[in-house]
């Protein structure tokens, strides 16, 4: 696609070729002169926000409560990290950010840098779910891939879609939208990426289910998911569960939820929903996919429930010259404390994510499983 497409153009363009209804999950859309985009065949409209360059995708009646409840809590994370360094973030900021984020990946050894191929996507139709603050799709798109981002959260998607135009070259859109049901057609894109995400949702199959339909064949997932046998599984979470006693009246993917991503300081929601998956459970997710990789990463040495462990961490490792990484400032709004080459060979065994890598069935050309609800 040409880089110097508008707005306009690039979202008219992927309604005559990428977009179907969230409602009947008809693929005949089409541009009102109000500016709004309508369903022809259940006769739905979805509002654009031309100025911001946004389009909610999203469906009333899919909505729930835990929706709701996410659409939350994320919302006040990101105004707690990243609006203040948002708000007035130039073009020039963004680059050398870019620059630092991909060094501190590599290092890292992030799913970002070990498993998606960077020097390799220029030209790829690559899809984010669960943009974020858009970081990791800004860095893809200065990598030249045709960038589609989704993400719940319209905080996030608008902070996504202000730092993709201000990516020089590639191309880029981001749409509000819910991963269960993903406003795109079957055999879309080439790759499928999406950090740390799916396992907020109650319905992870369902996600891998979309995740899978809209991958061409050969396309490729790259997911990371939480691993259940880690050590901030066992020896934090699960013990701040028992001590809490949230452990013996919750549903486990609240009680993980409750206590995983932190407490946002403004409306004061916690995480309504976090899922843990042992190898096994990843197995199973993944069992249509074809060269099906699952590397573990992220162990730290404060990974134990002991309070002011991570100041601790972070004052000896200064003390031994060790300075937070600035990469952190996109992704986490702040320099961050990298692994040491002694953590991450222990993130390997013990890690907290799973990095998984598979391919969808090159032989699967057109047999993807249409979704199976119907609209109201
Ligand atoms: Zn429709």
């Amino acid at each position: 696609m040409n880089a110097s497409l508008s707005y306009a153009d690039r979202l008219k363009a992927d309604v005559e070729t990428l977009l179907r209804c969230s409602g009947c999950f008809g693929s005949s859309l089409s541009i009102t002169d109000q500016f709004t985009l309508c369903c022809d065949s259940c006769g739905v409209t979805y509002p654009i926000d031309k100025e911001a360059e946004i389009c909610s995708l999203l469906i009333s009646y899919r909505n729930t409560d835990t929706k709701e409840n996410i659409r939350s809590f994320w919302g006040d994370l990101y105004k707690q990290l990243y609006a203040d360094i948002d708000g007035s973030i130039t073009s020039n900021q963004l680059s050398d950010q870019l620059s630092d984020l991909e060094d501190m990946f590599v290092k890292r050894q992030h799913l970002a840098a070990v498993e998606m191929p960077l020097a390799d996507l220029a030209g790829k139709k690559v899809l984010d779910i669960g943009a974020g603050s858009g970081a990791h799709s800004c860095l893809f798109r200065k990598y030249g891939a045709d960038i589609v981002a989704v993400d719940l959260t319209p905080e996030r998607v608008l902070s996504t879609a202000k730092k993709l135009s201000l990516v020089a070259d590639g191309q880029g859109i981001v749409y509000q939208a819910d991963a269960e049901h993903l406003p795109f057609r079957e055999s879309s894109f080439d790759i499928v990426y999406s950090n740390g995400v799916l396992h907020h949702s109650e319905n992870t199959e369902k996600c891998l289910d979309e995740v899978y339909r809209v991958l061409r064949p050969g396309g490729q997932a790259i997911i990371m998911l939480y691993a259940r046998h880690s050590a901030v599984f066992w020896l934090n979470i699960f013990l701040r569960g028992l001590l809490s006693l949230r452990f013996f009246y919750q549903k486990e993917a609240h009680w993980v939820g409750y206590l995983t991503e932190g407490k946002p300081k403004f409306r004061g929601k916690r995480n309504p929903v976090t899922r843990i998956f042992s190898r096994g459970k990843v197995a199973t997710l993944f069992s249509r996919f074809d060269e099906v990789s699952m590397r573990r990463s992220s162990f730290q040495l404060d990974n134990f429930a002991i309070p002011k462990l991570t100041q601790v961490r972070c004052w000896v490792y200064e003390s031994l010259g060790i300075n937070p990484h600035p990469g952190g400032i996109l992704v986490y709004g702040r320099p961050y404390m990298c692994e040491t080459p002694f953590e991450l060979r222990l993130g390997k065994l013990i890690g907290w994510c799973w990095n998984i890598k598979a391919r969808k069935p090159i032989s699967d050309t057109g047999s993807a499983e249409e979704n199976d609800e119907v609209a109201p």
